[in-house]
């Protein structure tokens, strides 16, 4: 049986290696009929991934992913149905790759204290877009420091290796809050990551406080054993279970593009919320300030 759904994807607009249109030719062969586009803090690649789609004959759900962190543990969120268009959207995703920019070339220079040549302007060309890790970790391969982009991130640039910068310090109730300022529908990608399955339902009620109307539960190498464990909690919850790939391209995560079964219910109950939210003005959000400069 093929694989119709997709809800988690990466292009060249973030730290995918495809453009977004080389990404929909791939969804196509792979069978699928409903994509979503979720790049880091950016939805540039949307308006070509909708061209594609349409030739195609792809359903493509405007999304992105927000990367922040609980304790300095990772922690993203989703956002579907998202009003890519929205000005005041655009000026904070705006601010959120400014600050990737500088935090990226800080890592450099780490790096480079370390003895290791790699440059800043190369990483910037690498990455084309959104500038994430996973573009040093390129330069980091290309230049031979290392063999793998997991090995870069395990020596040198996850959350404990030495080159290491956070982010701008956003909470994840703060990328629910934008989101939802968006007219999008926020769920939170990946939920066993770093901090943990327990952390998270500690700190639920905010979340749904916040806007929180999914849980990403049939997600790229998650075992049936753990997507039922998610899926327990989401039905719980009365909260929508979303899944995908997290396709970046090979190397980068081990689920291709379309590899993991997503019910088509997932795609239903997004589209059901989304229509109960049309025409309502969404509320405003401000960015908190940074708390230290990424
Ligand atoms: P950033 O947004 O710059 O902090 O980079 C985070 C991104 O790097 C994640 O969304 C993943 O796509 C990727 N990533 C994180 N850890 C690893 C790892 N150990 N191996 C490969 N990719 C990773
Ligand atoms: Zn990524
Ligand atoms: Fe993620
Ligand atoms: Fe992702």
């Amino acid at each position: 049986m093929t694989n119709r759904v997709d809800l988690h994807t990466h292009s060249t607009a973030s730290d995918g290696l495809f453009a977004p249109s080389e990404l929909l030719q791939q969804a196509k062969a792979a069978g699928l009929e409903v994509q979503a586009l979720t790049d880091h803090d950016t939805t540039n690649g949307i308006p070509e991934a909708l061209t594609a789609a349409r030739q195609l004959g792809i359903e493509l759900i405007p999304g992105i992913e927000i990367n922040t962190d609980i304790d300095g543990n990772e922690v993203h969120v989703l956002g579907y149905f998202i009003d890519y268009q929205q000005t005041a959207l655009q000026q904070k995703l705006q601010v959120l790759r400014d600050s990737r920019l500088r935090r990226g070339e800080r890592m450099v220079e780490n790096l480079n204290k370390m003895g290791i040549a790699i440059r800043w302007e190369r990483v910037r060309e690498i990455a084309q877009g959104s500038v994430g890790r996973p573009h040093i970790a390129k330069a980091l391969l290309e230049q031979g420091y290392v063999k793998s982009i997991p090995e870069a991130f395990d020596k040198y640039i996850s959350s404990n290796s030495p080159a290491y910068v956070a982010r701008y310090k956003l909470e994840p109730e703060h990328a629910i809050r934008l989101i939802v300022s968006a007219g999008g529908l926020p769920v939170l990608a990946h939920p066993l990551a770093h901090p943990g399955l327990a952390t998270i339902q500690q700190r639920f009620p905010q979340m749904h406080e916040a806007g929180l109307v999914g849980l990403e539960t049939y997600y790229g190498p998650y075992t049936p054993e753990q997507v039922q464990t998610i899926k327990t909690f989401a039905d719980e919850h009365d909260l929508i279970a979303t899944g995908g790939s997290d396709y970046h391209g090979p190397g980068i995560h081990p689920t291709p593009l379309g590899g993991r079964y997503v019910p088509y219910e997932a795609v239903e109950r997004l589209k059901a919320a989304k229509a109960q939210r049309q025409g309502l003005t969404p509320p405003p959000f401000e960015l908190p300030s940074p708390t230290r400069e990424a």
